[in-house]
């Protein structure tokens, strides 16, 4: 008899969904527990401290202002850009709020510079035959002019975007046809909106090449499979995708102003850069392309153009210090090897560029301020590793560590390109303990401390209880002890989570911290925090199917690592199973193992007696785990052939957990 496993329980890849889409879904749907909306004014403590930035560092200086408005030829005709189905991928003038030189009270001084900055949006002329489009994402998208047409480096996170930035081009140059695509690094950022420039016809057909360092498809399809969701809902906390725009809410992103929404795409590499210098000629334009694995991205690539002395240092030199290990999750960057990477680049390139542009931000010109740049990058990370490392051997713990370092040398620490707005030092410092140590800091009295929940209920009910803490609390936050009051609300919510009075005064006290903030990922992750306080989780909207393009370059193993991921071990509990599946079109085989509560699979392999035979080809293996067709359907067509327990794929199915980006994070997880 063949089965039908219940709908409910089909496997979807939804939350893979948002998390390669990066989609930080902004949703509707607040839960009705609003009690004092928020935001509130800057309290006096918050205004003194913005003050206090102002004589801290060079604002007199204007050189980014003008950098960042050079060569500016034109804006977008209509701010706004649309999606297909009518959504706004990207709104131009979602900032125009950030007019003014002076900084509200609500916002960092430091950090309204550099929103300010990253706030000039359009088509620029970098130097002759170089143009970027800015400001309609996250990331820029590079044009070079080729002998018959255009390379396109990066085209940003959404096909819409990438379109309009095209189309913003052509109206002020030439309508050449895109001759190749060079995709910098794996970070999504900086290939989504690939389709929004060229077709897969294009490539196949051989008019257009597609360019990406060694390794690129593994690493740009891997990172965000196995803790998607997890880093989808962090990511919602990072980039303030549910807060409103404005003074007392998101006001920028470090790297640039926010992430679109359109459509995410990848079409697969022609030619990849295997060797760590290789030097091609495309389009008629020299290219010395210079691999830098393992830097800020696993797969990344600068790119030298000797014909105009340019150099492209596609994300390993942004203008803010970036992010060792970002808030939203990942592996922890390695600091030293990103040093060392800067350095070959400025020994290799630095005498011969006058304009060096990147991936995010405005360029830099003159040959002097490009090696100084560079240097102090360089010297940056180096800082960061050696410094962290020389106290850990000096036996001191991660918080200890960041309070000791807590500023660059000078004039390092003057530079605004080394400020704080993505990484900081503070989490980045952290991040390389965490790399070289781990998650524990030695001391046995953190080894097995009780659980969150479990802690803040004995502490308040020894500090005296909720009410007793809250009086002190309050004093605390009359003081601007905001780092004190968090620290203490956050025990107060998670010991009580229904008292609204902790939960008004943690929420207020995130918020001054966050208005306080010069990094913009930190800002906009206290802001998060608060506003969940005040009026619960945003339930997120129905996601959207997930990026067609992305299923489709998963590998058999990806998928199948992410289905041991959502087994659910109770549910499998005291079950065996043996299930071979075979892919005749891959030409593929591999042999399943439920057992222990544990899935697992062995390639090029098949059980001897197993439980069921499953044969079906990998684009059926897309569609049923992107839900666009249920296996009983399959199966009924004839796509999925079982052989076999006719019943082991439903009741697998059923042993499966799907996830949602709406878990609790400033107050305890739901039980
Ligand atoms: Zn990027």
């Amino acid at each position: 008899m063949k089965t039908n496993p219940p709908a409910r329980r089909a496997p979807r890849l939804a939350a893979l969904a948002a998390a390669l889409s990066l989609c930080a879904c902004a949703g509707p749907g607040i839960k009705p527990e609003a009690l004092n909306a928020g935001p509130l004014p800057a309290e006096p403590a918050t205004v003194q401290s913005q003050q206090d930035w102002l004589g801290r560092l060079p604002f007199a200086d204007r050189q980014d202002f003008e950098d960042a408005e050079r060569g500016r030829i034109a804006g977008l005709e209509q701010p706004q850009i649309r999606s297909a189905d009518g959504r706004v991928a990207w709104d131009a003038q979602a900032y125009a709020f950030e007019s003014g030189d002076e900084a509200p009270a609500t916002v960092n001084p430091s950090l309204w510079r550099q929103a300010r900055l990253n706030n000039v949006s359009g088509l620029f002329k970098v130097t002759e035959r170089v143009y970027q489009i800015r400001g309609l994402d996250l990331a820029n998208m590079t044009i070079v002019e080729g002998d018959n047409g255009i390379i396109v480096i990066d085209p940003l996170l959404s096909a819409e975007t990438a379109r309009a930035g095209l189309d913003l081009y052509y109206r002020h140059r030439p309508a050449r046809p895109v001759s190749a695509v060079v995709y910098t690094h794996s970070h999504i950022d900086h290939f989504g909106g690939v389709r929004g420039v060229i077709s897969e016809d294009d490539v196949k057909a051989g008019r257009v090449q597609v360019i990406a360092p060694s390794g690129f498809m593994e690493e740009a399809i891997s990172e965000n499979v196995l803790a998607g969701t997890a880093m989808s809902r962090r990511a919602q906390y990072m980039y303030g995708a549910l807060l409103p725009k404005g003074a007392t809410g998101q006001v920028d992103a470090g790297l640039g102003k926010g992430l679109s929404r359109g459509t995410v795409t990848l079409i697969a590499p022609s030619l990849l850069i295997e060797k760590p210098v290789e030097t091609r000629r495309i389009d008629g334009v020299d290219i010395e392309f210079q691999l830098t694995p393992g830097t800020e991205a696993p797969a990344e690539m600068n790119l030298y153009f000797p014909q105009m002395r340019t150099l492209c240092i596609a994300e390993n030199a942004v203008r803010t210090q970036h992010n060792l290990l970002t808030l939203r999750g990942a592996k922890v960057r390695d600091a030293k090897q990103w040093s060392y990477y800067l350095d070959e680049t400025l020994a290799r390139y630095g005498a011969r560029s006058d304009v060096l542009l990147g991936q995010h931000h405005w360029p830099t010109w003159g040959r002097e301020r490009i090696n100084r740049l560079l240097a102090d990058q360089r010297d940056m990370y180096a800082y960061l590793n050696d410094q962290t490392l020389r106290l850990m051997n000096q036996g001191y713990t991660p918080m200890e560590i960041a309070e000791r370092l807590h500023k660059l040398p000078e004039p390092l620490a003057s530079q605004w390109y080394a400020r704080d707005y993505y990484g900081s030092i503070s989490h980045n410092v952290r991040a390389v303990y965490q790399r070289y140590l781990g998650f524990y800091d030695g001391n046995p009295a953190n080894l097995n401390p009780l659980p969150p929940v479990e802690t803040a209920r004995r502490t308040i009910a020894w500090m005296g209880g909720a009410d007793a803490v809250l009086a002190k609390a309050r004093e605390a936050y009359r003081q601007g002890d905001y780092r004190w009051v968090a620290q203490i609300g956050n025990q107060l919510v998670f010991a009580e989570p229904e008292n609204q009075a902790a939960r008004q005064l943690q929420a207020a006290a995130l918020e001054q911290l966050g208005y306080q903030s010069e990094n913009s990922t930190w800002r906009n992750a206290y802001l998060s925090g608060a506003q969940e306080l005040r009026k619960g989780v945003a339930v997120p909207p129905t996601q959207g199917a997930a990026s067609a393009d992305l299923v489709k370059a998963l590998t058999v193993p990806m998928f199948f690592d992410f289905l041991s991921v959502r087994l659910n071990a109770d549910k499998a509990g005291g079950k065996a199973m043996r299930i071979n599946w075979v892919f005749p079109d891959l030409d593929q085989r591999y042999a399943m193992t439920l057992n222990n509560s544990a899935l697992t699979y062995r390639a090029d392999a098949a059980h001897a007696a197993p439980t069921a035979t499953i044969t079906l080809r990998k684009p059926v293996l897309n569609a049923v785990f992107s839900g666009r067709t249920k296996p009983g359907d399959a199966i009924r067509s004839g796509q999925m052939q079982v052989t076999g327990d006719q019943q082991a794929l439903a009741a697998l199915f059923g042993m499966l957990d799907s996830f949602t980006p709406s878990f609790n994070i400033v107050t305890p997880a739901a039980r």
